[in-house]
């Protein structure tokens, strides 16, 4: 049983960069889970802490039922793949996948079996003999996999471990380490900042930004009901239309999401009204992505957008149309670049940093105060008539798939886990 616990963990960095804040993370025996974040979030440092090559601030971190905060590493029985594994350059496919069993003094006869067997898994069994320096980048990080994977670890950390290889090679290789992996049954925990490798791969994603955990799901959930802003933008290809609305709680009609110059309307027995009215007359951001609009004709019900539309792109299995609807949008491409470390009092001592609840810290403005921008909405076309360029459009809203945000990027609303 390898279950990992995070319990209210801290890093500090000695040079008083706060690095990971509070997290609180409970991955399951056997699971292939991925830390999801922009570059500078903190993922590595998480990893890092797990397998014991950081130390911990504060909090604790619990490995198959015991504080593991002390362990060393040697003593966790993890393994870890790094974006560049690097090999011994001397040593064949063989032996270097063979050199942890020498370490730990294996029979010989059974070490060459198992590497046999798992370079077989790995598709290596071909090149068994060759040096490193004779494959490519894609078989080098397999045969650093199969190093790794040879001890048969109960905790399997992997960081960015595809980054450095060209798309196709990535694409494949996504799809044969989570079957390889989820075959060895090793609890694995999957560092990268690449949406669609973690939407693939995970069984559960936790999304981090600037230290922080931002949200935990099945892929499903954090994309379908994401619990903030940031990370329905994050998980968003094409972008997430994010719009800038003034929610108002109407008496005879619901909670009006007004746009500017066009509006929606959640009737009072929809779930988010609820959570709405608190924020009458407050500005709330509105997000709907590409594939909740879908072009109709026929007579207006009211909740729909228009718009003009000014560009389409063909992506060979759809279209994405741009229409202008003049409404005041978030960027959300600000949030999938945004790298803010955060500095704080250098020297937090351990035993003080377990007794101490940091200082509640004003909530950071979010960056779509101040930076309304007009840009069109994006919408899907994946079937049937396509709009010329410059034609006025009516854009049916999948209301159910409607997402808002209150000022500080929160998901109004239940949110389901
Ligand atoms: P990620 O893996 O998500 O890109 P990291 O965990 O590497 O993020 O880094 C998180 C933050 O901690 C970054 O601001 C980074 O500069 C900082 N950091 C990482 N390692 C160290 C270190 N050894 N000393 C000081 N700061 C560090
Ligand atoms: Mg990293």
């Amino acid at each position: 049983m390898t279950d990992v616990v995070l319990d209210g963990v801290d890093k500090v960095y000695p040079g008083g960069l706060h690095a990971v804040h509070d997290l609180g993370l409970h991955i399951r025996d056997g699971e292939l889970f991925v830390l999801l974040g922009p570059s500078g979030c903190g993922k590595s440092t998480v990893l890092r802490m797990i397998a014991g090559l950081e130390e911990i601030t504060s909090g604790d971190l619990w490995l198959g039922g015991s504080v593991a905060n002390e362990l060393s590493p040697r003593d966790r029985n993890v393994a870890m793949v790094f974006q560049n594994g690097a090999l011994y350059p001397h040593r064949s496919v063989r032996g270097n996948m063979m050199f942890p069993l020498q370490i730990t003094k294996d029979d010989p006869v059974e070490a060459r079996g198992k590497v046999t067997e798992l370079a077989r898994a790995l598709g290596l069994d071909s090149m068994l003999d060759r040096l490193p320096g004779t494959l490519s980048g894609g078989q080098r990080q397999r045969v650093a996999m199969g190093r790794a994977l040879i001890r048969e670890p109960s905790l399997f950390l992997m960081d960015e471990p595809l980054s450095s290889l060209d798309a196709g090679l990535r694409a494949e290789l996504r799809v044969e380490i989570a079957a390889l992996v989820r075959s060895t049954g090793a609890t694995t925990v999957y560092v990268t900042h690449d949406q669609v490798e973690a939407m693939t791969m995970a069984d559960r994603i936790a999304v981090m930004r600037d230290g922080v955990l931002e949200d935990v799901g099945t892929p499903e959930q954090v994309y379908q009901d994401p619990a903030t802003m940031f990370v329905a933008a994050f998980l968003s290809s094409p972008p997430i239309n994010l719009m800038s609305a003034t929610a108002w709680a109407v008496q005879d009609q619901g909670v009006v999401l007004d746009l500017g110059p066009q509006r929606l309307t959640l009737p009072w027995d929809d779930p988010r009204s609820t959570g709405l009215i608190h924020h009458h007359g407050e500005p709330v951001t509105v997000g709907l992505r590409a594939d909740a609009l879908t072009q109709v004709s026929g007579p207006a019900t009211g909740q729909e957008l228009t718009g003009q539309v000014r560009t389409l792109e063909f992506h060979g299995h759809e279209w994405l149309a741009y229409a202008e609807a003049g409404i005041p949008s978030v960027d959300a491409t600000e949030f999938t670049q945004r790298v803010a470390p955060q500095h704080v009092e250098p020297a937090v001592s351990r035993v003080k940093a377990l007794f101490r609840r940091p200082a509640p810290q004003p909530e950071p403005e979010l960056e779509h105060t101040g930076h309304h921008r007009r840009t069109d909405l994006i919408f899907r076309i994946i079937s049937g008539p396509r709009p010329q360029r410059g034609e006025e459009v009516r854009l049916a809203v999948a209301l159910d798939r409607l997402l808002v945000f209150d000022a500080r990027g929160r998901r109004i609303g239940p949110v389901s886990r």
